[in-house]
Formats: structure tokens, C-alpha cells, sequence
């Protein structure tokens, strides 16, 4: 979908501190993180929501759990909420399909302070290079 902000950070054509890619799914900062390395994972084609095609989870499966794997081991993440918004009254704000990995920390743990936003601003390209290892 050539208006589409994710399409275009798949295509490059948008920057993006990437962390993951593979053949069917590109991983990349958020550029306003909730928590230090709050990643989101993407299909590169374009679906709409996570409730659109069932296959596409299947595209994500392995940059998940990779992800996920590298920010327990690069960051020291010791939670990491999986969560993904589906519509807009769920508060989606970009309608290709994300899978917002959200690592989480021993100060500032449970999912009420999910939302509290906890991240210090720090230049995300390098902590990209960190959790790419
Ligand atoms: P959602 O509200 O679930 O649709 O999540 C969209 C996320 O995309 C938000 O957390 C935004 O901070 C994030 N976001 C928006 N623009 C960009 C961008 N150019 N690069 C990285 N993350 C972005
Ligand atoms: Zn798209």
C-alpha cells in the first residue's frame, strides 16, 4: 500500500532502527518506546490487523520468538509483554498488522505500569546494533 508508514519502513523507504528481518517479517524500534527496547514486529506484506488472515501470525512466529530471545540476552529484559492492537477504539493507530514486543523490568513491573512510560531517550540506532548483537 504505497500511503502506508509500515509498508514504507519495509521498503525502506522510511528509516527505521531495525533489529530483525527475515523473508516474511521486518522487526524495528518504536520511535516513541514505552519501555527500553519496545520493538515492533511486522509482516512485510500488507494486512490490515492481526484479525484480517490468520497465516500472517505465521509470518511472525520466528522473528517473535528471536526477538524476544535477544531482548531477555541484549538488554536483560526480565518480562516481555506480546501484544498486538487490533481497530481503533483498541488503540490502533497504524493499520498494518504489529506486533508491539514491550521488554519489561525488575523496577517497574505488572501490567499496570505498562503504559508508564519508562524509557530514557537514548539514540535508538545504537541500541538497535546492541539487541542485533
Ligand atoms: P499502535 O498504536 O498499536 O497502532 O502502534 C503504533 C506504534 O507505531 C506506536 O507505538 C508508535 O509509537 C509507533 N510508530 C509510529 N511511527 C513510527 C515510526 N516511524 N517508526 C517506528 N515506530 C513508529
Ligand atoms: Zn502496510
Amino acid at each position: 500500500m504505497s500511503d502506508c508508514l509500515f509498508c514504507k519502513i519495509v521498503a525502506g523507504e522510511i528509516p527505521s532502527s531495525q533489529v530483525f528481518a527475515d523473508e516474511t517479517a521486518v522487526g524495528f524500534l518504536d520511535i516513541e518506546p514505552l519501555h527500553r527496547g519496545h520493538t515492533l514486529l511486522v509482516p512485510r506484506r500488507h494486512v490490515a490487523d492481526g484479525l484480517t488472515d490468520p497465516s500472517v501470525w505465521d509470518e511472525l512466529a520466528v522473528g517473535l520468538v528471536s526477538v524476544g530471545q535477544r531482548l531477555r540476552a541484549a538488554l536483560g529484559a526480565t518480562g516481555i509483554n506480546i501484544l498486538s492492537n487490533a481497530g481503533a477504539d483498541a488503540g490502533q493507530s497504524v493499520f498494518h498488522f504489529h506486533v508491539h514486543l514491550i521488554p519489561r523490568y525488575p523496577d517497574h513491573p505488572g501490567m499496570a505500569d505498562l503504559m508508564t512510560r519508562d524509557a530514557r531517550a537514548e539514540d535508538l540506532s545504537q541500541l538497535a546494533a546492541l539487541i542485533r548483537g
